[in-house]
C-alpha cells in the first residue's frame, strides 16, 4: 500500500523508525524488534539507510522486505542520493521494486568528506523527480520544524522544501524537536508557502544520557528548560531519566494529537520497550 493512501481517510497514523544492525551477527535482534513493533499495529515502519552502500551491502532493503513479507506491516525505505549516479539509484529501485516495496523516504543524505560525491543528485529533490519520472513509489521527504542545519535561514529552508513537493514529494516526516512550538511554526509557514502534503512529526523520546550528548551534536534541535532541568537532575540515574524521558515524550505527543496533526513518527531507537509504552500512553486518545 502506498503511504499517502493513509491520509485520504484521515485516520491519524502511528509509524516507527528502526535502523539496520551495524553487524551481520546482530542481524536476529532486529527479529526481536520487529516482533514487539508489529504487534502494536502501526501504519508503516520506515528503514533508514547508510549513505555510501551498494545494493547488496545495504540491509535496508532487505530489512524492509522482512516487514513486509513476514509481518505484514507496510515497510518505507529510506534511500540517500549524494553518493550515487543515476544507474545505481536504478539498482536500489529494481531491488526494491522486486522486494514489493511500495514506499521511499528519498533523501540528499549527510555530506561525508570519506565518501565522494556524484553528480546527478545535489538536493533531495532531484532524487525525488528523477523517482516520479520513473517508477510509481508512493515518494516521502525530510523536512525540518527547526530548519535543516545548512540553509541560510527559514526562507531559504522553505524553498527548498517547497521545491522537493513540486517534485513530487507526496508526505513529509520531520526531524526531531522537543518543543511543539517549533513545530507548530513551521506548520504555518509550510502553509504560507504553499505545502499542503501531510507533515508528520518525528518524536524522539530520550533514555540515556549518552544519545542526548549524540543528539546535540548531530542536530539542529533546541532543548527547552523543561527538557533540560529533567536531564540536570536525572542524567546519572538511568531508570529515572527513562521514566522521565517517556514522560516528557508522551507530554508532547498528547499535545501534537490535541492539535490535529496526521500522524505520529517515532523514533524507537531499535528499543521496542520504548514503543510499547509510547503505545500504552495514547491508546484511547482519538
Ligand atoms: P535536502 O532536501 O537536499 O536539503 C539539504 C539542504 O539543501 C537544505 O539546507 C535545503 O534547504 C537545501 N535545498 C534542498 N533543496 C534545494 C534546492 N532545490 N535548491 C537549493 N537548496 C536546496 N540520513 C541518512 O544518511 N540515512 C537516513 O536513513 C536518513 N533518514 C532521515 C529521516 C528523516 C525523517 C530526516 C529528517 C533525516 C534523515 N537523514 C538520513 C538525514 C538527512 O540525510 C540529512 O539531514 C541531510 O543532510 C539532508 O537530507 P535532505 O534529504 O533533507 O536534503
Amino acid at each position: 500500500m502506498k503511504i499517502s493512501e493513509l491520509y485520504k481517510n484521515k485516520k491519524r497514523s502511528l509509524s516507527f523508525e528502526i535502523f539496520p544492525p551495524k553487524k551481520d551477527t546482530e542481524l536476529a535482534s532486529i527479529d526481536e524488534t520487529l516482533k514487539v513493533l508489529c504487534e502494536l499495529h502501526p501504519d508503516f515502519i520506515s528503514v533508514t539507510f547508510g549513505a555510501g552502500g551498494s545494493a547488496n551491502s545495504n540491509r535496508t532493503i532487505e530489512i524492509a522486505k522482512n516487514i513486509k513479507q513476514n509481518y505484514g506491516i507496510e515497510p518505507v525505505v529510506h534511500l540517500t542520493s549524494l553518493h550515487y549516479d543515476k544507474s545505481e539509484i536504478d539498482e536500489f529501485a529494481k531491488a526494491m521494486k522486486e522486494a514489493g516495496i511500495e514506499n521511499i523516504l528519498a533523501l540528499r543524505g549527510d555530506r561525508n568528506p570519506t565518501i565522494a560525491e556524484k553528480d546527478d543528485f545535489h538536493h533531495a529533490s532531484d532524487l525525488i523527480g528523477y523517482l516520479k519520472s520513473k517508477y510509481d513509489f508512493c515518494v516521502l521527504g525530510a523536512c525540518y520544524p527547526e530548519c535543516h542545519p545548512e540553509s541560510e535561514n527559514k526562507v531559504s529552508d522553505m524553498k527548498g522544501l517547497k521545491a522537493k513537493v513540486d517534485a513530487g514529494a507526496e508526505v513529509l516526516v520531520s526531524q526531531l524537536f522537543f518543543e511543539n512550538q517549533k513545530f507548530y511554526d513551521f506548520q504555518e509557514r509550510c502553509r504560507i508557502a504553499g505545502i499542503e502534503v501531510p507533515l508528520i512529526p518525528g518524536i524522539m523520546p530520550v533514555i540515556n544520557a549518552n544519545q542526548i550528548k549524540r543528539m546535540i551534536s548531530l542536530c539542529n534541535a533546541s532543548f527547552p528548560e523543561r527538557f533540560c532541568r529533567i536531564i540536570r537532575r536525572y542524567e546519572n540515574n538511568s531508570e529515572a531519566l527513562f521514566d522521565a524521558g517517556m514522560s516528557y515524550c508522551l507530554s508532547q505527543i498528547i499535545d501534537l494529537i490535541a492539535d490535529g496533526i496526521p500522524g505520529i513518527h517515532l523514533y524507537t531507537m531499535n528499543n521496542p520497550k520504548v514503543a510499547r509504552r509510547i503505545c500504552d500512553g495514547i491508546r484511547n486518545l482519538v
